[in-house]
């Protein structure tokens, strides 16, 4: 063969691969981006699996990630793509699994029957990514700390089969490592905005997103709702049977609250035993099922501390948003606290709605 044929066809194929790499790159700044200006976790997880499928060409994509700050396994988020799932299994990795140490301490992508091989023994309780059928598994790494391990399925056939080259594990590790960062960004936002005791979110949270609803609210006219509770004679708990009880009555209250809104709601803890919950789209009747809803839950439960039944109630006040006479979220809110204070007035145990009088 001549040999300016063969150092040029060398040339072309070094173009080729530069321009490849080039193109690469700015593909990692555009996810940089476009993942660090998102705040959701939810949404950045739909990015990243939408990206990760797109870049890698597979038919499938899932991320395991701890759903709280001090959740003890990572679990499979519920916004999956093109996976097949068995609703028996349960698909989560404790955080004491050996594989969590593997991948922090190594941060490489690995294929299934790698993890097998390398773990031996301690692989147990890994089969819950086989069922998933992976093609690569990729640790999602920030300032050392792994939060997110991402499943690739099965990938488009383009001869290659489910094997990836040195350079395509670069790219998804570089990828990954974007991720991460997104992924720890909404989780310091989520941990600064949530009550650690309660796991409601916090007053002030609460008045920027109700602040923000509230506009919409006046621009397209959709009714909005606010409830504040106060938990009657709570001072009781703490007086009779310690701060602790004090302490399990507030995160039952706020359980029970968190459980009777829909997820378009909002719900904080507003002071020491005080609530807010905002109902988006609900005109002052709906809401006033909504809370009296609350309140009756509330007022049925068979508590037990120490083997002491204690009895719980609330009391809530009620305001709501009228597009026609706007107010401010602050406004709104001291109308919802002047109902309540009508409740605890008028016998506790009760919703009253705010009636301007
Ligand atoms: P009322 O029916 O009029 O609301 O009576 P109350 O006893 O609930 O009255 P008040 O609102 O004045 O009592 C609130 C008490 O809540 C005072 C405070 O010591 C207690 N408290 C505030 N935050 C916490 C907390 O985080 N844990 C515990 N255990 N107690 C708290
Ligand atoms: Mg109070
Ligand atoms: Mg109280």
């Amino acid at each position: 063969m001549d040999i300016d044929y063969l150092r040029k066809k060398t040339n072309d194929i070094n173009t080729a691969s530069y321009e490849k790499q080039i193109y690469d790159l700015k593909q990692l700044l555009e996810i940089s981006k476009s993942l660090s200006t998102e705040l959701n976790i939810n949404t950045i997880i739909d990015s990243i699996l939408y990206i990760c499928m797109c870049q890698m060409r597979t038919l499938s994509a899932g991320l395991f990630i701890q759903k709280d700050f001090d959740d003890s396994a990572f679990t499979l988020a519920s916004n999956y793509n093109g996976m097949e799932i068995d609703e028996s299994i349960d698909y989560s990795i404790p955080v004491t699994h050996p594989l969590i140490n593997l991948l922090e301490r190594t941060n490489m992508t690995y294929s299934y029957e790698d993890l097998v091989g390398i773990l031996k023994e301690s692989s147990t309780g890994l089969e819950v990514f086989e069922t998933l059928n992976p093609s690569l598994i990729v640790p999602l790494i920030a300032k050392r700390h792994l939060n997110g391990i991402l499943v690739l399925g099965e990938r488009i056939d383009l001869g290659e089969g489910n094997i990836y080259s040195s350079y395509e594990k670069e790219q998804i590790l570089n990828i990954a490592s974007l991720a991460a960062i997104a992924i720890n960004n909404a989780q310091l936002m989520d941990m600064a905005t949530t009550d650690m005791m309660t796991k409601l979110k916090t007053k002030h949270y609460f008045f920027t997103i109700l602040t923000d609803k509230i506009e919409i609210s006046a621009k397209q006219e959709i009714p909005l709702s606010v409830l504040m509770f106060d938990i009657d004679f709570f001072k009781k708990f703490n007086d009779t049977y310690g701060h602790d009880c004090g302490d399990y009555v507030l995160t039952t209250v706020a359980d029970t609250i968190k459980n009777g809104i829909r997820s378009q709601d909002l719900a904080s803890r507003y002071g020491g035993e005080e609530f807010t919950v905002m109902l988006y789209d609900t005109d002052k009747d709906a809401a006033f099922k909504i809370a009296e809803r609350i309140r009756k839950k509330i007022a049925g439960l068979k508590l037990k501390y120490n083997g002491n039944k204690v009895s719980l109630t609330i009391s809530i006040g009620l305001s709501t948003f009228d597009s026609k006479n706007p107010i401010t979220a602050k406004q709104l809110v001291i109308e919802a606290d002047t109902a309540l204070y009508e409740s605890k007035q008028t016998g506790r145990n009760k919703t009253t709605c705010f009636s301007g009088k």
